[in-house]
């Protein structure tokens, strides 16, 4: 565990931490560039290179890739190893919702990536670090402390193999499974150009999570790219908040909420607040009345509160609240003129749901 604030370094956008083959590549963490200069050494044509980058991005795993020669798709895969291997599978509400822990790279950091798939749409929840450096203190992850960053490869890499697990196209992008993406911002924006410019998902449909890391707030801004930006805000007031999110110290809610206003304003995007309601805690009445006011002078476009009933996670004894007291919560902060949701929970069965991923090793621990 590196303290609250954690590294704030990242890792470049090619594969440099994940298992190589003899490229040094894996086979996400590859660049269009380098995969062009391979195939010409192997003395492929020109447009081979295209072909290839559509294959790796159209859902089906490179062996599956039929038009490609099937000695180029052996090649491909003994040259560009993936960087994921997966530890265990898990499938809970009716298959609907998928979780995979992997040992990514060679040195075999655990992260986790979930799926959740509905009627009209799939969204793939991604890990931008292994363990997490925070230290929120009702969230698994954070309990579990800091391992290491991802690159932009074994970030990219999980939407792929989700993808490649299900029929239907994924169209969301969640960051929000283990980490806090800005604090790994050159691998998460890579990453983020990625799911948009090569798997074709819209920028508005992909969401950055963060745990207010302001400076990264405001580089993000600058990108000028239509990202959703959600940021976890938990409770209305520093002092409520300090207790849960250690980071508030030194990023507290005034100078969050100016950062939030900048993002708005420089990408023409509601930022979402979200808010894991704790019984007992957060949940108080007074206590929306108090965030309403707080986030009511952002916008327009009025701001959208996502309302998380508390997933319960080894460490920390909280529970949600009943489901009454949570719509009273959120009726506060309509009449206020917000848009609030209560997000329905999503793969407790499988501990998958927010807040409850970490690694196998430290859910033995507990
Ligand atoms: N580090 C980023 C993104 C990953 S966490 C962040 O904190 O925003 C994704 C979301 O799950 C965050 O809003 C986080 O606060 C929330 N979360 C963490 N632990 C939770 C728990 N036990 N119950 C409900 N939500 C939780
Ligand atoms: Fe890290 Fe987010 Fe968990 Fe906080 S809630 S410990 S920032 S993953």
């Amino acid at each position: 565990m590196t303290g609250p604030t954690g590294p704030t370094g990242s890792t470049g956008s090619t594969g440099s931490t994940g298992s190589t083959g003899s490229t040094g590549f894996t086979r996400y963490g590859i660049t269009r560039d380098a995969l062009g200069d391979l195939l010409a050494e192997w003395g492929e044509p020109r447009f081979r290179a295209d072909q290839v980058w559509r294959g790796l991005h159209s859902g089906r795993p490179l062996e599956e890739c039929t038009d490609l020669s099937k000695a180029l798709r052996a090649r491909l895969t003994d040259t560009l190893p993936e960087a994921l291997r997966a530890l265990t599978t898990a499938q809970g509400d009716d298959g609907m919702t998928h979780k995979w822990l992997w040992a990514c790279g060679d040195d075999g950091a655990e992260v986790e990536t979930v799926l959740m798939r509905y009627p009209d749409r799939a969204t793939v929840c991604v890990s931008s670090q292994a363990g997490c450096a925070m230290g929120c203190t009702f969230c698994a992850t954070g309990q579990a402390g800091f391992v290491r960053h991802l690159d932009a490869g074994e970030i990219v890499e999980q939407v792929a193999r989700a993808a490649q697990a299900v029929p239907e196209r994924v169209d969301h992008a969640v960051f929000m499974g283990m980490g806090e993406p800005l604090a790994n911002y050159d691998a998460t924006l890579a990453a983020t150009r990625r799911l948009h410019e090569d798997f074709g998902i819209s920028a508005r449909r992909i969401t950055i999570s963060t745990v207010g890391l302001v400076p990264g707030m405001l580089r993000l801004a600058d990108e000028h790219l239509p990202v959703t930006l959600a940021v976890s805000l938990h409770a209305p007031t520093d002092e409520e908040r300090e207790r849960l999110v250690p980071l508030n110290r030194r990023y507290p809610i005034a100078e969050i909420l100016g950062a939030a206003e900048i993002y708005q304003r420089a990408t023409g995007r509601r930022v979402s607040f979200e808010y894991a309601v704790i019984a007992g805690v957060n949940d108080d009445p007074e206590q929306a009345a108090v965030l309403a006011r707080l986030l009511g002078g952002i916008g327009p476009p009025a701001v959208h509160v996502n309302l998380i009933p508390l997933n319960p996670t080894g460490d920390y004894r909280g529970t949600a609240p009943n489901r009454g007291r949570m719509e009273t919560f959120a009726r506060r902060l309509r009449v206020a003129g917000l848009h609030a949701t209560v997000r329905r929970n999503r793969g407790t069965d499988i501990d998958a749901a927010c807040g409850q991923l970490r690694s196998r090793h430290s859910v033995r621990a507990t």
